[in-house]
């Protein structure tokens, strides 16, 4: 494998992925499905593409439009099949071997796998497929597939992949295209999303795209057909989709923060426009916790939707008090927290004359170290702010996303060791607030959260974690074990 090999300790992975089956110029819609999925992950991208005989593929480091805007790279990947992805990772180094889609030639052809999640027994499969001689070449999860339908003894890919799929423990959302197929799946409980939409016929039957999220459907011209269930594999030929249902039937347990943060908001998941569920959290958030003021600011980009909500309800103007230049990436891929801090600097300027002498309510969607809404405050109030008031339209984030959000450790989180009042303090707030939990479940149109079944995964808030974690048990065990052998 060729690239800046070395070692990349990362497990928990945001990303996007976005596969085509039957389009004349697969690749280049797949680099626009993936450009439109660019939110999902920055640090690296890769696409695969099938012409029918041969599989060719090109990865690199770095956003989209840096690696698939010339033409002779979406010529390199002909065919009428393809499959993309984004990768998004802050610890390690991110290393070309681990890029999606991961590629292998079987017995029965060539496949390409893309994978968005976690699987949270990835460590335990692969220390077992080792102990059987499998050579793995990178250390993401999606090699964990690839290994496991590699040494199923089942004869058609779909059996291997339910096969593979059935050992497995995890949250993900799945796209692998072999020579005859291009199959997508959700896990059993749908935490991570994946929609099917299709391709408007021009010349023989169109075509049909799997992809995170509706954004991406816009962008290449297709519609939005349905999204893909939790639990099932569709599975997509010439003859059109086939449904597989093998894991039977359990309730969904979505991920409420795709909701919350990590969605676009033009796009449209699970049935609810992310924009206004956006916006009727920022309602909610105003509802609970108002004070009085003088002026609604978001924390740009991601806080817009929650303050235009929370300053309807509130009946309170609403100002770019805040200016974010965009030319600067997401907060969290600067690895150090040192680099961290810069960069919010870096990232947000104060618009003075919207804030100077003003009470402020500042909202945003989550404090996660409480880096930014740290800086932030202080920059309001610099420029000259008379009181300042924090909103979070998300209750506090108290543990750490095991299924693909990438969450530092739990000691890292402020919410985990600090009270409300105490973390208003040492973000220099006159008063902060988070939505509540219910409160969340009402603005989704699901609430009061029903404990007993709750409808969405909430484990950042609440450390109900819906599936089960067997890495994190065996690793403590092991821990254990090491301590009671060093007595
Ligand atoms: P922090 O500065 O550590 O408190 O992080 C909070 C900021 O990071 C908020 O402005 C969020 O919009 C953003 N954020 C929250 N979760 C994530 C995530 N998983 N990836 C990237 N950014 C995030």
């Amino acid at each position: 494998m060729t690239g800046n090999d070395g070692h990349d300790d990362k497990m928990h992975e945001e990303c996007g992925v976005f596969g085509i089956w039957n389009h004349a110029d697969a690749a280049a819609v797949t680099a626009l499905g993936l450009h439109a999925l660019q939110h999902r992950g920055q640090e690296a991208t890769g696409i695969v593409s099938f012409d029918g005989q041969r599989f060719h593929s090109h990865k690199a480091l770095g956003l989209v439009g840096d690696n698939f805007s010339e033409a002779k790279v979406i010529a390199s990947l002909p065919g009428m099949r393809a499959l993309g992805h984004n990768r998004y990772a802050t610890t390690g180094d991110t290393v070309l071997r681990n890029v999606q889609p991961l590629y292998a030639d079987f017995e029965f052809g060539g496949l390409a796998v893309a994978h968005n999640g976690n699987l949270t027994n990835a460590t335990a499969l692969r220390r077992a497929l080792v102990r059987r001689g499998c050579l793995f070449q990178s250390t993401t999860d999606s090699e964990v597939f690839i290994h496991l339908i590699a040494i199923s003894l089942y004869s058609t890919v779909v059996d291997r992949l339910i096969d593979a799929l059935k050992q497995v423990i995890g949250a993900y959302s799945l796209i692998a295209m072999s020579d005859g197929a291009l199959m997508g799946v959700r896990d059993p409980l749908g935490v991570r999303p994946l929609i099917l939409g299709r391709l408007p016929p021009t010349e023989g039957n169109g075509g049909w795209v799997l992809a995170s999220e509706t954004c991406a459907l816009d962008i290449v011209g297709a519609e939005f057909v349905r999204d893909v269930e939790p639990g099932e594999i569709v599975v997509i030929t010439d003859q059109g989709v086939q449904s597989i249902k093998p894991f039977g039937k359990s309730a969904s347990r979505f991920c409420v923060f795709e909701y919350i943060y990590f969605a676009r908001p033009d796009s449209v998941v699970e049935g609810m426009p992310v924009y206004a569920a956006r916006k009727r959290i920022g309602a909610q958030l105003a509802r609970e916790s108002h004070v009085a003021a003088d002026v609604i600011v978001p924390v740009p980009d991601s806080g817009v939707p929650a303050a235009m909500g929370y300053a309807t309800e509130s009946a309170i103007p609403f100002e770019l008090g805040i200016i974010r230049n965009h030319y600067v990436g997401r907060t969290f891929i600067e690895p150090t927290d040192s680099i961290r801090h810069l960069g919010v600097k870096l990232k947000h300027s104060a618009n003075k004359p919207m804030l100077e002498g003003k009470r402020v309510i500042l909202v945003d969607d989550s404090i996660v170290r409480g880096t930014t809404s740290r800086k932030i405050v202080e920059m309001v109030r610099h420029a000259g702010a008379a009181e300042v008031h924090m909103r979070i339209s998300s209750p506090p984030t108290t543990y750490s996303c095991f299924y693909g959000i990438d969450t530092p450790e739990r000691g890292k989180l402020l919410a985990a060791s600090h009270t409300v009042e105490e973390m208003a303090e040492l973000i220099g707030a006159d008063s902060l607030a988070f939505i509540s939990l219910d409160g969340l479940y009402e603005a989704l149109n699901k609430g009061p959260r029903n404990d007993a079944r709750p409808q969405y995964c909430d484990a950042c808030f609440t450390g109900d974690y819906p599936i089960s974690l067997p890495d994190m048990i065996d690793n403590d065990t092991r821990q254990l074990s090491l301590l009671t052998e060093s007595r």
